[in-house]
């Protein structure tokens, strides 16, 4: 494989892509629909390396070296040199179907495509190719620069070699690999959104406020984040869109997705990207 890449999406998790595989040496491309993304995605970009070299882990010289490496563009088609496509778009069955149609003929014939999907089915996004023994799961965590897990998801169809690829690049990046299997939410979300949903429900009922629920969780449990301050973090639009997957998928009603949080997306309240959620941002 060569050593460009594509992301497609420059929302949080795209651009949090884009600069890690930047700063492993790679060439990127970094696609999205919308100009403001692409620039907003620059600008987060050059304010996690500076802080990076505040911090002493990289050097002074090194986030412009790093920023020239990405290259932002507004169409698909753009992503044809790329030995590696990870889409990163909203999470979106319908959208992310259209993507991979359209990377049938925008991507490289022996691209690897992969998706950064937090809940949908590697295998039926693989069916819309050609190619679904190289489409491939590839769920990196928020902040990506920050965290060590790649989830590598393997689809109904996905080939050894490009499982070997996927694991050997995430590597190459600081990342640890994970492997697992394609099933609603795969493990990650399975286990996480039930219990952020269920932080929602206790919201709802008035078992605790939001401070207090995130508070048990922090002190008594020890996580470094309390599952409404993680849920805004992740976005409640994205939490809602899993857990909507988990309950279709699954067919369990536990998986039912708390009417609090349905109203608070309805409002716009996503969290930390819009400012307000279970908390609020400045
Ligand atoms: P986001 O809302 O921050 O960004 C999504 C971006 O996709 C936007 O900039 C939007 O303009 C762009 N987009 C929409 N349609 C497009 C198209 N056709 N072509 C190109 N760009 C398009 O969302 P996010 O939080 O970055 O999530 C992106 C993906 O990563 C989702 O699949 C999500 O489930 C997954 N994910 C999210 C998290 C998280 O914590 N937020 C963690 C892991 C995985």
């Amino acid at each position: 494989m060569n050593d460009r890449i594509a992301v497609i999406g420059a929302g949080q998790m795209g651009n949090g892509i884009a600069h890690v595989f930047a700063q492993a040496g790679f060439d990127v491309t970094l696609v999205d629909v919308s100009a403001e993304a692409l620039q907003k995605a620059r600008d987060t970009i050059a304010k996690n390396l500076d802080r990076q070299v505040k911090k002493g882990t990289i050097p002074a010289g090194a986030p412009a070296e790093i920023l020239g490496r990405i290259k932002a563009e507004t169409d698909t088609s753009a992503v044809g040199d790329a030995g590696l496509v990870i889409e990163a778009a909203t999470e979106n069955a319908d959208l992310k179907y259209k993507i991979f149609q359209g990377l049938e003929t925008e991507a490289a014939a022996d691209a690897i495509l992969a998706s950064n999907t937090s809940s949908i089915s590697i295998t039926e996004i693989a069916r819309r190719t050609s190619r679904p023994e190289k489409v491939i799961g590839m769920h990196f965590m928020n902040p990506v620069p920050v965290m060590k897990l790649v989830e590598i998801i393997r689809g109904l169809a996905t080939s050894d070699e490009t499982m070997a690829s996927v694991i050997e690049l995430s590597k190459r990046v600081g990342k640890t690999p994970v492997e697992v299997n394609d099933f609603p939410g795969f493990v990650s979300n399975r286990v996480l959104l039930p219990m952020i949903n269920e932080a929602v429900y206790c919201l709802m009922e008035g078992v605790g406020t939001a401070d207090a629920i995130d508070q048990v969780m922090t002190l008594g449990m020890n996580h470094p984040l309390g599952p409404l301050a993680l849920a805004d973090l992740i976005g409640l639009d994205t939490c809602l869109a899993i857990l909507e997957v988990l309950h279709d998928g699954l067919g369990d009603p536990k998986y039912r997705p708390c009417p609090l949080l349905r109203k608070y997306v309805a409002a716009g309240w996503l969290g930390r990207k819009t400012g307000r959620g279970f908390h609020t941002y400045s």
